[in-house]
C-alpha cells in the first residue's frame, strides 16, 4: 500500500501532498501536463524540487491522452487533484477547456481505475459545489447549488467518482476543499495576489466590497487530513475540509498589513459573477472520522505566505 499516484503533482496542492507522502515513506508516481493557466515555471520548479527525491517518478502529459493503464501500473492509492481551477475564468469559450481537463479526464482516469484493483481514490472537490447557500455553516448533506461554471465541472467530477463507488465498489472518497492557503499557492489567488502586489509595491485589487468572507484552510491542514484519509480508508464518504472558521478579505487585509508592515493601497473592483458571498465547512463528520481538527490559526498561516512570497519577488 506504499505506492501512489498523484495527479495534477506539479500544482500547489499536489506539490506539498506529494512531498508529504515522500517523507512519510511512500513511493509517489506524479503525473502533469503543466497547464498554462498560470507561468508554467512555478509547475516546473515544483516537479525539479520533487524529483530530488528518488522514490518520485515524474510523467509528464494530459490524463486525457495519456495510457492510463499503463500510468496506474503498480499503483495502490490515486490521488486526484488534476483540474483547471478558478472560479472567474470558468466562463463562455474557456468553459470547454474546464470540461476537460476536470469532468472528462476525470471520467478516464475512474474508468480506467474500474480495471485495476487500487484500494483508494481520492477526488479533490470543491467548496464551489455550495454555491451561495446563506445557511453557514455548509454541511454535506445541503443540496449542492454551484454559481460558477467551475463548481459545477468539480461537482460533476464528484458525483463521477460517486458513480465509480456505487456501480462498480471503485473505493472512492470526495474532499470538498476550501479555499486553500500557504506557501505556494496559485498566483492567481487572493492572499498570493496580495502578498506580490505589496512586496512590488503596487496596487491590491480587490474584487467586491471586501466583505465576503470565506474559510481559509492552510495548506499543512489539507495534507494531514489527506495522510488520515489514507490510514482510514472511509470510502464512499463525501467530506467538508475546511479550517472550520471564516473570515473577510478586510479582516485579512488588517491581518496582513500587520504582518508584512507595509502600508498599501486597495483598490476595490466590481464583484465577480460567481463569487459567493460566505463560506464556512461543517467538519464534524471530518474531525469524527479522522480525529483531526484543521487549526492553523491565521495570522501563522499568512505569515508562512509571505516569508516565501518574499523569496520569490
Ligand atoms: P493547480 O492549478 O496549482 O494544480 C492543478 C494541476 O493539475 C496543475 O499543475 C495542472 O497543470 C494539472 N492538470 C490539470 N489538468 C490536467 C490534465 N488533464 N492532465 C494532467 N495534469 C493536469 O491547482 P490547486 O490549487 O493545487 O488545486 C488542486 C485541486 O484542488 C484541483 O482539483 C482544485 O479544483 C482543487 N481545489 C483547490 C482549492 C484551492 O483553494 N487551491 C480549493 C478547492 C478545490
Amino acid at each position: 500500500m506504499k505506492n501512489v499516484l498523484v495527479t495534477g503533482a506539479g500544482g500547489f496542492i499536489g506539490f506539498w501532498i506529494t512531498k508529504s507522502l515522500l517523507e512519510r515513506g511512500f513511493k509517489v508516481r506524479g503525473v502533469d501536463c503543466f497547464l498554462p493557466n498560470y507561468p508554467k515555471i512555478f509547475k516546473i520548479q515544483n516537479i525539479k524540487e520533487l524529483q530530488q527525491n528518488r522514490s518520485f517518478d515524474f510523467r509528464e502529459g494530459d490524463l486525457n491522452l495519456l495510457d492510463l493503464m499503463n500510468l496506474l501500473e503498480g499503483i495502490d492509492i490515486v490521488i486526484h487533484l488534476a483540474a483547471l481551477p478558478g472560479v472567474r475564468t470558468s466562463w463562455g469559450e474557456k468553459f470547454e477547456e474546464y470540461l476537460i481537463h476536470n469532468v472528462l479526464a476525470t471520467q478516464k482516469l475512474l474508468e480506467a481505475c474500474k480495471k485495476t484493483d487500487i484500494k483508494l481514490f481520492i477526488y479533490a472537490s470543491s467548496s464551489s459545489i455550495y454555491g451561495d447557500n446563506p445557511n453557514i455553516p455548509l454541511k454535506e448533506s445541503y443540496l449542492p447549488m454551484p454559481k460558477s461554471p467551475y463548481g459545477v465541472t468539480k461537482l460533476a467530477g464528484e458525483n463521477l467518482s460517486m458513480v465509480y463507488y456505487r456501480n462498480y465498489g471503485l473505493p472512492c472518497v470526495c474532499l470538498r476543499l476550501f479555499t486553500v492557503y500557504g506557501p505556494k499557492q496559485r498566483p492567481d489567488m487572493a492572499f498570493h495576489r496580495f502578498f506580490k502586489a505589496i512586496k512590488m509595491e503596487e496596487e491590491i485589487t480587490v474584487f467586491g466590497d471586501g466583505n465576503q468572507k470565506r474559510d481559509f484552510t492552510y495548506i499543512e491542514d489539507v495534507t494531514e487530513v489527506l495522510m488520515r484519509i489514507i490510514e482510514l480508508k472511509p470510502e464512499g464518504k463525501i467530506l467538508n475540509l475546511g479550517g472550520g472558521h471564516t473570515i473577510s478579505i478586510n479582516e485579512v487585509l488588517e491581518i496582513i498589513g500587520d504582518i508584512t508592515k507595509k502600508k498599501f493601497k486597495v483598490k476595490y473592483a466590481k464583484e465577480q459573477k460567481g463569487d459567493v458571498h460566505a463560506t464556512l465547512a461543517d467538519t464534524t463528520e471530518l474531525s469524527s472520522i479522522t480525529g483531526f481538527v484543521p487549526s492553523t490559526d491565521i495570522v501563522d498561516g499568512l505569515k508562512e505566505e509571505w516569508e516565501w512570497i518574499k523569496k520569490i519577488y
